[in-house]
C-alpha cells in the first residue's frame, strides 16, 4: 500500500513552487503576449494569432485555476498547452524567421517553471526536435548548429537553477519541520499530517492509528543526572525512534518528553502491538547505565466521522490513564472504571 501521506507533505513544496512560479510566468507570458497578438492581426498573420489566442485561453484558465480554487493542474499545460505553444513557435520561426527563434529561449526557461522537472525536460526535447529542422530549413546548417548548442544549455542551465531551488526549499521544508535535538518532526507539519490522515480514512477507508506517549519521571533523570543527560537520553530516543519505526509510519516530538507515532494502515490491534514494541523495547534499552528509562503509552485508532481534535484527545486520554495507573503501560481503552489494577507493568489493559 503506497503511503500517500508521505509523499503529499515532502511532495508539497514543490507543487506549491510550481503553483507559484506557474502564476507569475503565465501573468507575464500573457501580458507580453496581447501586443504581439494584435501586431500578428494587424499584419494578417491569422496562423500565429489563432494560436496566440488558444495559449491565452488555457492560460487564463490556468491562473484563474491557481487563484480561485488555488489549483494548478500542469497536465493541462503539458498535454494542451505545451503542444499549442511548440506550434506556436514553429510558426513564429516559420513566418519571421531568426525573430522567432528568439522566443524559443524564453519558452525553454519557462517550461522548468510550470512543469514538473522531467515533464520540463521532455517538453525542451521536444522543442528542440520540432524548431532545430525547421531551423535548418529556414535559416541554414550553421545558424541551425548554433541554435541547438545555445538552446542546450540554455535548457542545461535551467535545469540547474531549478534544482538548486528545490534542494534549498527542501533544506528549509525540513529545518522547519524538524526537532533539532532528536531529528524527529515537529508539530509543524503534525495537524497537517493528521488531517490527510484523517482525510485517506474517509476517502479509502485506510485505518489509521497514533500512539502519544511520555517518558515516565524525566524530571527525576533531570534533577539526578543534568539536563545535558536528560537531553542525551532524548536524543537516543529520537534515533531509536527513527529506526525502529516503518517507513510507511511518522514520528513526532510534540514537546518535551512527549511523542507521537502515526501508524499509516493500521487497525486497533496493530497500534497495541506496534505500542507494546515500543514499550519494551524503550524499557530494554540501556539509555543510562544506573537508571531506566520508561514510557507510558496511549493509543488510539481513528473511528469513523472522528475529528482531529476528538482522535488526538482520546489518545491522550489513554495516556493520561496509563500514567495514572503506574506508568510504563500501554492503554487503548477508556476503562477507568474497569481498569484491573493489578495488571503487571507493560500489560494491555483490556475492558
Ligand atoms: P511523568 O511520568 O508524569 O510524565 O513525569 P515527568 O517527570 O516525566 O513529567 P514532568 O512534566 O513533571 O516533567 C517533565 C520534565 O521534562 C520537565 C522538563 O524540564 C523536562 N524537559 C522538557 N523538555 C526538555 C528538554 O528538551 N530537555 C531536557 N533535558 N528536559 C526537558
Ligand atoms: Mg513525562
Ligand atoms: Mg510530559
Amino acid at each position: 500500500m503506497r503511503n500517500t501521506l508521505i509523499s503529499n507533505t515532502s511532495m508539497n513544496f514543490k507543487t506549491d513552487f510550481l503553483k507559484t512560479s506557474a502564476l507569475r510566468i503565465h501573468l507575464v507570458c500573457l501580458s507580453i503576449l496581447l501586443p504581439f497578438t494584435i501586431k500578428h492581426i494587424i499584419e494578417g498573420r491569422y496562423d500565429s494569432a489563432i494560436s496566440n489566442c488558444l495559449i491565452f485561453a488555457i492560460g487564463s484558465f490556468n491562473i484563474w485555476s491557481i487563484l480561485k480554487r488555488n489549483h494548478y493542474y500542469s497536465r493541462l499545460t503539458l498535454a494542451v498547452l505545451l503542444p499549442v505553444v511548440i506550434i506556436s513557435l514553429l510558426l513564429s520561426i516559420n513566418n519571421q524567421g531568426i525573430i522567432g527563434i528568439f522566443s524559443c529561449y524564453a519558452a525553454m526557461l519557462s517550461f522548468y517553471f510550470v512543469l514538473p522537472e522531467r515533464q520540463a525536460w521532455f517538453a525542451n526535447f521536444a522543442l528542440l526536435c520540432t524548431s532545430l529542422p525547421l531551423a535548418w530549413v529556414t535559416l541554414g546548417a550553421n545558424e541551425a548548429i548554433s541554435l541547438a548548442a545555445t538552446l542546450v544549455l540554455v535548457s542545461l542551465f535551467s535545469a540547474i537553477f531549478v534544482n538548486v531551488i528545490y534542494a534549498q526549499q527542501k533544506k528549509l521544508h525540513l529545518q522547519a519541520a524538524t526537532d533539532t535535538l532528536t531529528g524527529l518532526f515537529n508539530r509543524t507539519i503534525l495537524y497537517q499530517t493528521l488531517e490527510q490522515a484523517i482525510e485517506q480514512k474517509k476517502r479509502k477507508s485506510i485505518d489509521m492509528t497514533i500512539i502519544t506517549f511520555d517518558i515516565d519521571h524525566f524530571k527525576v533523570i533531570n534533577d539526578t543526572y543534568g539536563h545535558d543527560v536528560g537531553d542525551d537520553v532524548l536524543q537516543q530516543l529520537g534515533t531509536l525512534l527513527n529506526h525502529r519505526i516503518r517507513r510507511s509510519d511518522r514520528v513526532f516530538r510534540l514537546g518535551g518528553e512527549e511523542f507521537m507515532v502515526l501508524l499509516f494502515g493500521a487497525d486497533l490491534e496493530e497500534g497495541q502491538n506496534v505500542a507494546e514494541d515500543l514499550r519494551s523495547m524503550i524499557e530494554s534499552t540501556p539509555f543510562l547505565a544506573q537508571h531506566p528509562v520508561t514510557v507510558s503509552l496511549g493509543v488510539a485508532t481513528l473511528l469513523e466521522n472522528e475529528t482531529l481534535t476528538e482522535w488526538v484527545k482520546r489518545s491522550d486520554e489513554h495516556l493520561y490513564i496509563a500514567k495514572s495507573s503506574g506508568r510504563n503501560k500501554v492503554i487503548y481503552q477508556n476503562t477507568m472504571n474497569n481498569l484491573d489494577a493489578s495488571a503487571p507493568m507493560g500489560a494491555i489493559v483490556v475492558n
